[in-house]
């Protein structure tokens, strides 16, 4: 089988070492990256079984439009953007699947790719009704992660509760701190642990915003009702409540076992 990847950052870089490690003939389309079956032409990818888009999201859409004139129905691809609605305005010539890998670090490039990024996290799959995945779901599989299906919709608006609103609220607690040296002397690991979201890649960041707006408005709101909920009646039993479900979520090692 021979695999795609179009840009080599911390995703396609680490999708790009996992399944050269694997075994299969990889082909990697990169801007700044230099070596063996790496090149800057899309003409390359042409009888690839299968392509893996991980260029910024604001990107996807023009890099699916360029995809057009290479490639036919015979191979899947799938984008790998945190966002998931925005893609599916439009139908391509080959086999379409949007994904979204649950795995990611503050950091971005290939110098911060590694082959165990996805290893026991999981991977959202939004086809469109009657596509076969059974390909693409094996692959997935062969990376370590566990692969989930959902609507492109339901999908957004659950990372916009549970990924774009807290990186929102870790940047606007950071910021809220600043100028008070002696809090941001005195911060630890509460603090740290709060607030490493505000030290995403910028250009994700952005995107995340402005893609997907309308769910953050709507997550927000309803986080500042759960606020003034729990803050008008703050009692032992809503607080324990809440501590043993998060408790229960995480394994020992912090991997979320639901
Ligand atoms: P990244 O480390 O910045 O990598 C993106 C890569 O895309 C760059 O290294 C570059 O690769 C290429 N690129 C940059 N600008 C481009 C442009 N204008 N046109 C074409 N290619 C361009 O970012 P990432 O974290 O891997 O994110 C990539 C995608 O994965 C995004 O769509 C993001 O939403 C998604 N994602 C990210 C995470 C996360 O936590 N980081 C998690 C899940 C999904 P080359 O130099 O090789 O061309």
């Amino acid at each position: 089988m021979k695999i795609g990847v179009i840009g080599l950052g911390l995703i396609g870089g680490s999708i790009f070492k996992r399944l050269r490690k694997l075994g299969y003939e990889v082909i990697g389309i990169s801007r700044s990256q230099k070596g063996d079956n790496i090149y800057s032409e899309y003409e390359h990818l042409k009888d690839c079984n299968i392509v893996f888009i991980c260029t910024p999201i604001h990107t996807i859409l023009d890099v699916l439009d360029k995809l057009c004139s290479v490639l036919t129905s015979d191979t899947i691809v799938t984008d790998v953007a945190s966002l998931k609605e925005f893609v599916t305005k439009k139908s391509y010539p080959f086999h379409f699947i949007p994904s979204h890998p649950m795995a990611g670090t503050e950091y971005s490039g290939y110098e911060h790719s590694f082959e165990e990024l996805f290893e026991g996290a999981k991977w959202v799959l939004t086809p469109f009704d009657n596509s076969n995945t059974a390909e693409l779901e094996d692959l997935i599989k062969k990376m370590g992660a566990i692969p989930i299906y959902a609507k492109a919709d339901e999908h957004d608006r659950a990372v916009a509760l549970i990924s774009h609103t807290p990186m929102l609220i870790a940047q606007a607690i950071f910021k809220a701190c600043e100028g008070n040296d002696l809090a941001l002397k005195l911060a630890s690991s509460g603090f740290r642990d709060m607030t490493r979201l505000a030290a995403s890649n910028c250009e994700m960041a952005i995107d995340m915003i402005n893609y997907n707006h309308k769910n953050i408005q709507n997550s927000l709101l309803n986080f500042y009702s759960t606020v003034g909920d729990l803050l008008s009646d703050y009692n032992e039993n809503t607080l324990s409540d809440i501590a043993q479900k998060r408790k229960n979520m995480y394994n020992n090692e912090g991997k979320n076992i639901l």
